[in-house]
């Protein structure tokens, strides 16, 4: 259908943002206040040199003129770099190595990233570096269609090792857990096969804590049984400037009670082609939107997609840095400008569709592929869902999710935009 999704160009978006009531910007000041007072600004690395000519020696490693800052992941006790290497986009050993030179050495991959793929690179890369990194990877029998058997689990980690070529990784992390990605959600977390699965592998030395992954809409109930039960101690899950703001308060409890958090989509959809629009001389929008997540003490650490060494400069750079106005300047601009085009996965418009649309799986995938650019990543995901998830009854109905949503998302637009762009040729005449 013409004039949907596709015509949300520069000049739109602007006119949207002019005349965009002032709720955005109070609910952004607001956020911005809490994320400044959480604050705590890490001091950049100590360089300070003392009165004197220096000591003469050896010209500094890139690891140790690396700004990275550590901290600790709960009571895992380890010590992780605040920025961590998403290894979904991964091809090139060398720029893990490149990121590890430069003070990463948090590594997360997953056996269905590029279908191992990213495992793969990853063993290459830490082949004599393996001690040097915390490696967390996941497992999910229902993303291969197998079912949920403590032998699946243990056959699956078996084939992650050996395509990481180690003995051991440090995390598993139950993937995407949540009603939308697997229909059965925080169940799942329950399931005594994938708890003796867990600890049959501790004991073997193949793993030391498990964890779980998630970023569907019943991510807070997902997140609160990781914090109230052992033997879980890490949690992965969505944090940005833009999400809601419980999920800051179950960060908080999460911490108060030694369960490490990690964040990813730190970067509230990172709306890529507009991006250098929100910069100034020193700081680009992806480090103020990482500054922002790190300046809530409560994180242990994030992931983010690394696939250049250029990225790795970019992110690094953003660790030991305080969040300062200029960096909330950024974000408010972007928020101003993208308010009404980035889903927060609230989940409020799934009831409101009288069909069975997959709305937020489906605004995922869109935004992996046109803003993250992981174009078959997004594709086939787009593939697995069955003919009556589809944004192709978007077509023809009248939109009764979008006033469901409390951020005025022009849903049914962005569900066509979705749809011509990932379904198969044949079926894009919606
Ligand atoms: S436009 Fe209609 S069919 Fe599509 S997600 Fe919204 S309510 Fe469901």
């Amino acid at each position: 259908m013409a004039g949907n999704g596709s015509d949300l160009t520069g000049g739109a978006r602007r006119a949207r943002a002019s005349s965009r009531d002032s709720l955005s910007r109070r609910s952004f000041l607001r956020r911005a206040a809490l994320a400044t007072g959480a604050a705590a600004a890490a001091p950049l690395a100590a360089g300070a040199l003392s009165a004197g000519a220096p000591a003469p020696g050896p010209a500094p490693t890139a690891k140790e003129r690396s700004p990275m800052q550590y901290r600790t992941l709960g009571r895992t006790a380890l010590r992780v770099s605040e920025i961590g290497f998403g290894g979904f986009p991964i091809d090139d050993p060398e720029v893990v190595r490149y990121a590890l030179d430069h003070g990463v050495n948090y590594v997360d991959t997953a056996h269905c990233y590029r279908g191992g793929r990213s495992e793969q690179t990853i063993g290459l890369a830490l082949k004599g570096r393996r001690d040097a990194v915390v490696l967390t990877t996941k497992w999910c029998p229902h993303h291969v269609g197998k079912e949920a058997r403590k032998q699946v689990f243990l056959d699956m980690l078996d084939g992650s090792l050996r395509r990481l070529q180690t003995d051991r990784v440090d995390i598993i992390l139950n993937h995407e857990v949540g009603k939308n990605s697997d229909g059965v959600g925080v169940d799942r977390l329950k399931n005594p096969e994938m708890l003796e699965a867990f600890e049959t592998a501790r004991r073997a030395g193949k793993v030391r804590f498990l964890g779980a992954s998630g970023h569907d809409p019943d991510l807070m109930e997902i997140m609160s049984h990781v914090v109230d039960s052992p033997p879980f101690d890490v949690l992965l899950c969505r944090y940005s400037f833009l999400d809601y703001p419980e999920q800051a308060r179950v960060i908080e409890r999460a911490h108060a009670r030694g369960v490490g958090v990690i964040a990813m989509k730190t970067l509230a959809g990172a709306k890529g082609a507009d991006l250098d629009t929100f910069r100034d001389r020193y700081t680009t929008f992806k480090q103020a939107a990482l500054k922002w997540v790190l300046s809530n003490r409560g994180v242990s650490n994030l992931i983010i997609s690394i696939n250049s060494t250029r990225q790795v400069d970019e992110y690094v750079a953003a660790s030991g840095r305080p969040l300062e106005k200029a960096d909330l300047e950024i974000l408010k601009e972007y928020e101003e400008t993208f308010s009404t085009e980035v889903c927060r996965f609230s989940g409020a418009c799934l009831p409101a569709c009288p069909g069975n649309v997959r709305i937020a799986d489906i605004l995922r995938f869109s935004m992996y592929y046109h803003e993250y650019g992981q174009e078959n990543r997004a594709l086939e995901s787009y593939a697995r869902l069955v003919s009556s998830e589809r944004a192709a009854h978007c077509a023809h109905c009248a939109g009764y999710c979008e006033s469901a949503c409390a951020y005025d998302l022009p849903i049914k637009s962005l569900m066509l935009r979705a749809h011509r762009a990932l379904a198969p040729p044949s079926d894009r005449d919606a």
